[in-house]
């Protein structure tokens, strides 16, 4: 049985709803909205397996738009491990350079694990590897 959420503010909705009874947003608009925008939202789901899917799926698709987000995620309040490696990992696959301050802000993060696999993905960077063929690697 599938569970459907609010998109903004997350409260459980009866699959029929068109609009969400807790804060009025227009569930119906949301369904047509690009699936880029769905997946920036997405990014903020209260479940992490979902956050994690939306960065993952962001970070294949290369989405520039999805950088900043991804900023926000790692200088914010995530303390969800595998959400801010997803996010570091997707981060690194996105050539632009902003990928670079979003990694060197995470070598400063609070979780020690973060900031470790923050300046793997930079060394890998630098030596030019293919963070895709990495990631097949590393597992
Ligand atoms: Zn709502």
């Amino acid at each position: 049985m599938l569970t459907y959420y609010c998109p903004k503010c997350w409260t459980v909705l009866n699959a029929k709803e068109l609009t969400c009874p807790n804060c009025g947003y227009a569930l119906d608009e949301h369904m047509q909205m690009p699936y880029e925008d769905k997946l920036l939202i997405a990014l903020h789901h209260v479940i992490p397996e979902r956050r994690i899917m939306a960065a993952q799926i962001l970070g294949n698709q290369k989405s520039q738009r999805a950088l900043p987000e991804f900023l926000k995620i790692i200088e914010g309040d995530e303390t969800d491990y595998f959400v801010l490696r997803a996010v570091l990992f997707a981060a690194a696959k996105i050539n632009h350079p902003d990928r670079e301050i979003i990694l060197q802000k995470a070598t400063l993060h609070d979780s020690d694990l973060v900031a470790l696999f923050a300046k793997e993905l930079l060394a890998q960077l630098s030596d030019h590897h293919k963070i895709d063929d990495w990631d097949r690697n590393t597992g």
